[in-house]
């Protein structure tokens, strides 16, 4: 079993990536913005608190997202691997993370960490907010935040798996599929 953590600042292509990797490593994608995404949609419980922080650009509460991965990692323990896709985002996740995959044996393979500078990042959301209608990609103060909740809070968890040997990092500038053959490279190297 592959379990890979695909990182990086918003905008720097983490589900563009993902869904190149899940179809050429039959891994089965947990994205965690995604997840909120459909509880919104569905009105559930869940969405409705997860709303307010989303439009703001804030972070979702530690303890309301991992219970939600739990569900997620009981239901896929049999897959042939995860990749995890906007988690964890704090060092308490990332944390949290490892004790739900000892419980079952398993551990985190690798982090993949997609560098993209802070001027390109802006320009790719404010573009993703034109075209996907993603409530906290419309407005400039909202994009700052969320790139300042990204290195105060998230940029920390990339240490957390340096510490481990697990981190490798990727330019996320230039074309998709450079990006995604820099991404096989590693993947295959993890699963050696
Ligand atoms: P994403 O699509 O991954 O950019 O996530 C969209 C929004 O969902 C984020 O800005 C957060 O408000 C929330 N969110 C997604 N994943 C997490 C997480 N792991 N921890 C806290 N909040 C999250």
């Amino acid at each position: 079993m592959i379990n890979i953590v695909l990182f990086g600042p918003p905008g720097a292509g983490k589900g563009t990536q993902s869904d190149k990797i899940i179809e050429k490593f039959n891994l089965t994608h947990v994205s965690t913005g995604d997840l909120f995404r459909k509880h919104l949609s569905e009105g559930t419980p869940l969405g409705l608190i997860a709303k307010k922080y989303m439009d703001e650009g804030n972070l979702v509460p530690d303890d309301v997202v991992i219970k939600m991965v739990e569900l997620i990692i009981e239901a896929c323990i049999d897959c042939p691997g995860v990749i995890f896709d906007g988690f964890p985002r704090t060092v308490n996740q990332a944390i949290a993370l490892d004790v739900m995959l000892h419980n079952y044996g398993k551990k985190i393979s690798g982090m993949i960490l997609l560098e993209v500078d802070e001027i390109e990042l802006k320009k790719r959301i404010m573009l993703r907010g034109k075209t996907s209608g993603r409530t906290d990609d419309q407005d400039l103060d909202k994009i700052n935040n969320l790139i300042q909740v990204y290195n105060a809070e998230t940029y920390p968890v990339a240490n957390y798996y340096k510490s481990q040997s697990k981190l490798n990092i990727v330019n996320g500038v230039g074309s998709i599929d450079k990006i995604f053959d820099d991404i096989c490279t590693i993947i295959d190297h993890l699963s050696d």
